[in-house]
């Protein structure tokens, strides 16, 4: 079993959840006491949500490229970076390490592929929702993208960092996110992506006929593919 380095804390809320899948994922493989081997660096999420507004990418970009060196020398063998937005510097990440990185948008298009989707809605942060980091990605994989509207943008950002990242999970946001669901599939999305690791503390599948697609959860599970060499 190959060694998974992850870059978490932001926010921790979700780390949490890929620490438990995979381990979860590893035992329900290969059974009995296994687990997963893996190096998680775990970041200050204050310093990482302020350089974003900020717009100082570049700040980021040290931190995680920083953060990418002490996995890798601690034995990492490849990398998982525990957020969708921070792949808006996933090219420095990779710059300054030797080891892959397994690509959250590049995980998530396979999946799509899989099962036929050519159009999809996309839930996340601005900056996930409105760059070309993200977007582009999902393009270059042959997949129509479809976002909300700007005030639902407003809402479901606002959400994540002032409830979602803080642990708060609150029955009138749930509501708020499946109308957004919705309407992204009345507008022709097939699916829709939960393209911001915490999203999945709030609605999952059985809130929607919509078919969601879990980005921590796709991302874990192709991690653990990796890990045990079956991709
Ligand atoms: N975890 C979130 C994401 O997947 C948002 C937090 C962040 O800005 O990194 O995009």
């Amino acid at each position: 079993m190959k060694t998974i380095g992850l870059i978490g804390g932001m926010s921790w809320e979700s780390t949490q959840t890929y620490y438990r899948l995979l381990n979860q994922k590893v035992r329900d493989d290969l059974g009995g006491l296994h687990s997963a081997r893996l190096v998680l660096y775990s970041v200050d999420f204050a310093e990482i949500e302020a350089l974003q507004h900020q717009g100082d990418w570049q700040a980021t970009a040290e931190i995680l490229g920083s953060a990418a060196r002490s996995v890798e020398s601690a034995g990492a063998e490849f990398l998982v970076l525990c957020t969708n937005t921070m792949h808006k510097v996933a090219p420095q990440i990779e710059r300054a390490v030797s080891i892959p990185l397994l690509h959250i948008a590049d995980a998530t298009a396979n999946v799509l592929k899989k099962d036929g989707v050519t159009c999809v809605g996309l839930l996340g942060t601005r900056f996930t929702m409105e760059q070309t980091f993200y977007l582009g990605r999902l393009q270059d994989h042959g997949i129509r993208v479809v976002v909300p509207d700007e005030p639902q943008r407003e809402c479901i950002h606002s959400v994540i960092y002032n409830e979602l990242c803080r642990g708060v999970v609150k029955s009138d946001s749930k509501t708020m996110y499946l109308d957004v669901v919705a309407s992204l599939a009345e507008r022709g999305a097939q699916g829709v992506i939960l393209g911001c690791t915490e999203i999945g503390l709030l609605i999952q599948g059985s809130d929607t006929d919509v078919q969601l697609y879990d980005t921590t959860e796709i991302h874990a599970e192709q991690a653990v593919q990796l890990a045990l060499g079956r991709i």
